[in-house]
């Protein structure tokens, strides 16, 4: 949800359509840097009338940030924004911020992986007070981008020296583009049983709905409206309705006008087949 307005406003705009989980940028989402967020704002975003109607409120980080970057300046850059992030998302108490884990850039997997991990650890050790995780998102694994496998995700959490500062969100469209086969019940519940192997379930915060343009194993990430892509609707079907995903806050990443009416009618849509 935009924040426009500022962060507060994101609250109206979600419960003005009934919303009952929110994700949003903690700053504009594609500069490197902002000003701090100031006392007056924290408190209108914390002390909002309407943020107990949200049961679930957290984080995407800016698509900027590359944890595997290769040019010095870039991953600097990167660690330092995370960081920020993460202290404005604990000012705003959002539980965790959903991040790519990063692009290798062409030094190939192992490198990235391995820049990945080593560029948490020294995120984290940097802010050790900071209550809010990292939720790595999976990929759809476009270009040189890392987390298109559940394996990629499990050996960073498996590396990294504060492990349990990270959890993880599942977006449909990346694990679709992936090459994940989720087009029927029996195939999605086979992938999760898969998450659960190599990550855990106990890991999983949060899933992104959203349907793919592209096809399965395209690896090119577009999202499209629920219903109206290449998924089909028993995927959808199956989160919304299994118990397992029940407390685990979804939100659509689906494009949207500023009127949110197609909004309206994905929740309409996902709400249905329940
Ligand atoms: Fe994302
Ligand atoms: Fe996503
Ligand atoms: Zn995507």
């Amino acid at each position: 949800m935009s924040i426009g307005g500022g962060v507060h406003a994101a609250i109206e705009r979600a419960c003005s359509i009934g919303c009952t989980a929110m994700q949003i940028f903690v700053k504009n989402n594609m500069q490197w840097f902002a000003r701090p967020l100031t006392r007056p704002e924290i408190g209108a975003f914390l002390k909002h009338t309407q943020r107990r109607e949200l049961l679930s409120v957290f984080a995407h980080a800016n698509y900027l940030i590359n944890l595997a970057a290769t040019n010095p300046q870039f991953h600097a850059n990167s660690l330092r924004a995370l960081a920020e992030e993460l202290i404005r998302a604990d000012q705003l108490k959002l539980p965790f911020l959903v991040l790519h884990p990063g692009a290798h850039l062409g030094a190939g997997e192992e490198a990235g992986l391995e820049s990945i991990i080593e560029s948490i650890d020294r995120v984290l050790s940097g802010i050790p007070k900071i209550k809010t995780r990292i939720a790595l998102e999976t990929t759809a694994g476009q270009g040189s981008c890392l987390g298109s496998k559940f394996e990629h995700l499990a050996y960073i959490i498996s590396r990294v020296r504060e492990p349990e500062r990270l959890c993880i969100c599942l977006d449909t469209a990346h694990v679709f583009a992936a090459g994940y086969d989720i087009g029927s019940e029996s195939a999605v519940r086979k992938v999760f049983a898969q998450f659960h192997r190599i990550i855990g379930l106990d890991r999983l915060v949060a899933i992104h709905l959203n349907d793919s343009k592209t096809a399965r194993g395209s690896r090119v990430d577009r999202h499209e409206h629920i219903g109206k892509g290449k998924i089909g609707l028993a995927a959808f079907r199956f989160i919304m309705r299994n118990r397992r995903f029940r407390k685990i806050p979804k939100v659509l990443e689906t494009p949207k006008g500023k009127d949110l009416r197609e909004d309206v009618e994905n929740l309409k849509t996902l709400r249905a087949l329940l």
